[in-house]
């Protein structure tokens, strides 16, 4: 642990002086003394974990949040729930400023992409469906983030209609998932479809065709079923 966080562990552990006998790179954690909880050798702030000042560590650590060029808005969504250290925000805004890719997101939001960070919490909210033909049949894979649990439902037809009644009987049995990943394909970017997502709550991610790899879980199941 880092001389900083050593004292703020002190403090947590024997209470905090007044703030003003404190030295500065400490007094940055007093307005958050109440939130420290730690856990083994850990700090943290809420669910977030606090980063040691060690350079190669931070860098690391942003380096990986920015693997996706998520651009600022989803990058500070992410470091929201996983790590802070004090000036944590800036980097990341100096780092989304000078990065083109970056820039060019935030001028088109609909490069969505699943960041490697975003693992859902529970099960069964986020899904991932796609289509693979198996025999002449077809089937609609659907798979669970966060279990990895495949559903693989057998249909006439992969038209709008067809996935909606497939989508609602699996929604009946295992509830409403909060987001659905979908490529682009027919029956996915219809009226339709959007109208079925829309009335039930269910945000949509839609990967893009230049980054296939998105939906890769519903992609390489596709794959598994087949092998099967
Ligand atoms: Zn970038």
């Amino acid at each position: 642990m880092d001389k900083v966080l050593s004292k703020v562990r002190n403090h947590i552990m024997q209470g905090w002086p007044s703030a003003r006998n404190l030295p500065e790179e400490v007094k940055l954690f007093v307005s958050k003394r109440e939130e420290l909880p730690m856990e083994d050798d850990v700090i943290l702030w809420g669910s977030r974990v606090v980063i040691p000042d060690n350079m190669e560590m931070r860098t690391r650590i942003l380096e990986d949040l920015h693997s996706t060029h998520p651009g600022i808005v989803k990058m500070n969504a992410l470091v929201r729930s996983y790590v802070w250290w004090p000036g944590i925000n800036k980097e990341l805004e100096q780092q989304v400023r000078s990065c083109p890719s970056c820039q060019l997101i935030q001028h088109s939001p609909v490069a969505a992409q699943i960041h490697p960070w975003e693992f859902p919490e529970k099960p069964w909210s986020r899904i991932h469906c796609d289509y693979a033909s198996l025999d002449e049949e077809n089937l609609l894979i659907v798979v669970d983030a966060h279990s990895k649990w495949i559903e693989a439902i057998r249909v006439r037809h992969t038209t709008s209609a067809a996935t909606v009644r497939a989508l609602r009987r699996l929604f009946a049995t295992h509830g409403l998932p909060e987001t659905v990943v979908i490529d682009n394909g027919t029956q996915f970017v219809s009226e339709e479809f959007a109208r079925f997502l829309n009335s039930n709550n269910i945000c949509h991610i839609q990967t893009s065709p230049k980054h296939p790899s998105s939906n890769g879980l519903a992609k390489r199941d596709v794959q598994m079923v087949k092998a099967v």
